[in-house]
């Protein structure tokens, strides 16, 4: 008997009934942005039923260019055209060896006249991972300094140095936790002060548990922290405070890890974020835009770091030619076009525009960023605010802002502390008549849903966010009534 496979039907609603069936329960941006993309070109999706979006969520971060930037297309097809092996473990090629020069000339110099690269596993997260056994191997301590907020993967120790409890329930008690440290967050400050004063509390209980001999915390191997915050709500680090977390660490000789991987590549106004503090790490971890579109993830250090042994931190997917040479046409042109700048223009005049909006719009309860790092965070404008001015967290108005963006051909997606902030990662090739075309359907999805949608209050919580997880919904007012 003869099997026949029917061709499946091909038409978007056929293709999302399939991945609903399909795919894992996990599957995440899927769920909130039912679209079946066939096109993309700098900031526009196209869809499968003809419809067009302006993506600003450029792949989590990875398109600093946008979708497939002619640069970029032309680095690709040149290593296709070349004959030069695609994947090759981490032998060297004249690629790689182009990355690398490349991307050491963006670095700050003082940084990269004395630093070695280990290429990981493709992600992120594989980095993360390589950072912290670094640390530790060459310290021969284990514990970890890591921040409230934070977010740096999702395997298994990126997944305990960040915030999210829920996220890493499935782990068990596997993992060594880090010592919590309070990251600075001007809106929500965990010590009802905010502004300079809150991060200066934020750095003197950082410094004052480390130099407490009876403080309960051993001597770490390492400090992990992003520059700006953004899975955890696009939460800039003030340059003062992050350069007392460099004399901090220097003090007690424990080496600086920064997360440089979504922040990285020109997209919060400098071309890397570290270098608005001045800040010079022990470890930078690199990935998302770095690839230009294709996966690639480094950690770059200290050479007096490098005491791992051989193989230390091994995978076969170590040197990948395509995201090599993608990635250094990206770094190239952002250096070349000055993308830093723009994006640090672009930004401030964003910002502003977003702000100003915030006062027609009182759901729009924070406006922060920086460069083309933005965020709103979404709050209930009936419920009180705090002293600070700080109303509760809004996640279902937030994911309603989502969806009529969505409708209005806007793609965004959501992060922060009870997944209420609305993040805007546009590429840094924007144009002006973009960034209004975005300001506007954002302006016009906020109206539209905080007009059809009544928040219920936290304190209620008769409504939940549809598909979130308990965790993930304001059990206790956001705002901290307590106080
Ligand atoms: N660190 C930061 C700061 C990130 O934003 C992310 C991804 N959002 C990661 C690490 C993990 O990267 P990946 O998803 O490629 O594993």
């Amino acid at each position: 008997m003869q099997l026949t496979v029917q061709p499946p039907a091909v038409g978007p609603e056929a293709i999302l009934g399939r991945q609903a069936a399909r795919e894992s329960a996990a599957r995440t941006y899927a769920r909130s942005l039912p679209i079946v993309p066939v096109r993309a070109r700098g900031m526009t999706v196209e869809g499968a039923d003809g419809r067009r979006y302006l993506d600003c969520l450029s792949g989590a971060g990875a398109l600093a260019l946008g979708h497939n930037h002619p640069v970029v297309l032309q680095a690709i097809r040149q290593v296709l055209d070349s004959g030069a092996p695609l994947h090759i473990l981490d032998l060297a090629t004249p690629v790689k060896d182009e990355f690398t020069t490349e991307l050491f000339a963006s670095l700050p110099p003082e940084f990269a006249r004395d630093a070695r690269i280990q290429f990981c596993g493709p992600a992120g997260t594989d980095a993360v991972e390589a950072a912290l056994k670094l640390v530790r191997t060459a310290t021969g301590r284990s514990g970890l300094l890591a921040f409230t907020g934070a977010y740096h993967g999702m395997t298994a120790g990126a997944l305990a140095a960040g915030g999210d409890t829920a996220a890493r329930a499935g782990l068990g008690g596997t993992v060594q936790q880090p010592v919590r440290l309070p990251f600075p967050f001007d809106y929500r400050c965990p010590f009802g002060v905010g502004g300079e004063e809150g991060a200066r509390i934020s750095a003197r209980w950082a410094a004052s548990l480390l130099a407490d001999p009876q403080g309960g915390v051993e001597q770490p191997a390492g400090m992990i922290v992003e520059p700006v915050q953004g899975e955890g709500g696009v939460i800039p680090a003030p340059d003062a405070w992050l350069r007392e977390m460099r004399r901090i660490t220097g003090v007690h000789g424990i080496p600086l890890i920064v997360d440089e991987v979504q922040t990285g590549v020109g997209r919060t106004g400098a071309f890397w974020a570290v270098q608005h503090s001045g800040v010079i790490p022990d470890v930078m971890v690199v990935s998302k835009a770095v690839g230009g579109s294709l996966p690639l993830a480094a950690i770059v250090y200290r050479s007096e770091l490098d005491v791992w042994a051989p193989g230390a931190h091994a995978g076969t997917f170590r040197g990948n030619q395509l995201a090599m040479a993608a990635g250094t046409a990206t770094l190239r042109f952002v250096r070349k076009e000055r993308l830093a700048e723009r994006a640090a223009v672009l930004g401030e005049r964003m910002l502003a525009r977003l702000r100003a909006l915030r006062c027609l719009l009182p759901a729009m309860g924070d406006v922060r960023g920086r460069g083309l790092m933005l965020g709103v965070e979404l709050v209930d404008p009936r419920a009180d605010a705090d002293r600070l001015g700080a109303r509760p967290a809004a996640p279902v108005l937030a994911a309603a802002v989502r969806e009529e963006a969505l409708r209005r051909g806007l793609i965004v997606e959501l992060g922060g502390r009870h997944d209420s902030v609305v993040r805007l990662l546009p590429p840094l090739t924007m144009t002006d008549e973009q960034s209004e075309a975005v300001l506007e359907r954002f302006g016009e999805a906020v109206h539209a849903a905080s007009a059809a949608h009544r928040e219920p209050l936290a304190e209620s919580g008769d409504r939940k966010p549809a598909g979130a997880r308990p965790s993930q919904e304001p059990s206790e007012n956001a705002a901290g009534g307590a106080w």
